[in-house]
């Protein structure tokens, strides 16, 4: 099986940078500002591109555990974008061909047939708690 890349968190944040916001009729990105399944067009169209370099750590240390901020659980739009929590934590990172926006997936298998979830990362969600992954993403 090959190996997946690992990508640092400063190579993340430079897809994020990359990515364009406008309308895109292929990834539908507006449609995943909160978690939602995969469709098979998207699946197709998101290259994937890697997981969080030393994300095993954290998917050791936290588990299940969730991130949250006043109010929001897992569902919401505005949930936090933690990366070093669940499910964040054992996303892969993946970018759509077409726009470049980029996106966390993951096999969700709570009490329910497994299902592909993915996500539209936005940038001002995103939260580093307990994340030193890669300290140098300035550097
Ligand atoms: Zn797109």
């Amino acid at each position: 099986m090959d190996k997946v890349k690992e990508v640092s968190l400063k190579e993340f944040f430079l897809l994020v940078d990359k990515s364009d916001t406008k309308v895109c009729k292929t990834c539908t990105k507006e449609l995943y500002l909160s978690w939602g399944n995969i469709t098979k067009e998207m699946d197709q169209a998101l290259n994937v591109i890697g997981a969080f370099l030393n994300s095993d750590c954290y998917i050791n240390k936290n588990g299940y555990t969730e991130f949250h901020l006043e109010g929001t659980n897992y569902w919401s739009e505005s949930a936090p974008i933690a990366i070093a929590y669940y499910p964040y934590h054992e996303s892969k990172i993946r970018v759509c061909n077409e726009c470049s926006a980029v996106f966390l997936n993951y096999t969700d298998y709570s009490g329910h047939a497994p299902q592909n979830r993915v996500r539209l990362v936005r940038k001002n969600l995103i939260v580093l708690d307990d994340c030193d992954f890669d300290l140098n993403i300035k550097g």
